[in-house]
């Protein structure tokens, strides 16, 4: 199973994405995740992208396509991934095709998770009390919002025309999300 995750900050794409990696046993690729990696281990390009990060801005294609692409050379993306952060904008979904077409694969369904914006802006507040994530500040929730409402809206709306986005409503408990992601991607809850 190849799967596209979207969905606003705070959506619980994280989540979701950790949960189907253990249930469809395919990797999950988290661009955040691996920047955040970068960050923590002081690399040039995580002293590049910390700042950026912080303030809740996009870091740059070139970077993030340059890690995608070396995170997909690697074998075990071969039968499937989950792939949760990427595209975020109509450049990095264009250089995802292009990526998946010269791996002569394509990915079977881009899963946008659907919440309203005042529970996003409540659950980051609950997040950054809980995990104290540099970027879940309310200067940079506000900017990430509004980077998702200008830039990657447009991905979902891509994709819609292109009859390949399932909506899921991500309002309601962990179990009742997982649950309907399967039913839209079409996967048994207890195969076999
Ligand atoms: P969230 O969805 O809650 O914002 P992520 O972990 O997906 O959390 O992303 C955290 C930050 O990492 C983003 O705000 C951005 O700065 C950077 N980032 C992650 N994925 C991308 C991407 N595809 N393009 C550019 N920046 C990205």
């Amino acid at each position: 199973m190849r799967l596209v995750l979207l969905g606003a900050p705070g959506s619980g794409k994280g989540t979701q994405a950790a949960r189907l990696k253990s249930y469809l046993e395919v990797p999950h690729i988290s661009t955040g995740d691996l920047l955040r990696a970068e960050v923590a281990a002081g690399s040039p390009l995580g002293l590049q992208a910390k700042e950026v990060m912080a303030r809740g801005d996009l870091v740059s294609d070139e970077i993030l396509l340059g890690m995608l692409k070396d995170r997909f050379s690697r074998d075990d993306t071969r039968d499937g991934f989950i792939l949760d952060g990427y595209p975020r904008n109509l450049a990095q979904a264009a250089a995802l095709g292009e990526l998946l077409t010269s791996l002569g694969q394509q990915f079977d369904a881009a899963v946008q998770l659907d919440v309203d914006n005042e529970l996003l802006i409540e659950r980051l507040a609950g997040r950054a009390q809980a995990e104290g994530r540099a970027d879940d500040n309310p200067d940079s929730v506000r900017k990430r919002l509004k980077v998702y409402d200008d830039q990657t809206a447009p991905v979902i709306e891509f994709y819609r025309q292109q009859d390949q986005l399932t909506v899921v409503d991500g309002v309601g408990t962990l179990d009742e999300v997982f649950d309907r992601i399967l039913a839209a991607i079409k996967v048994s809850r207890t195969p076999g």
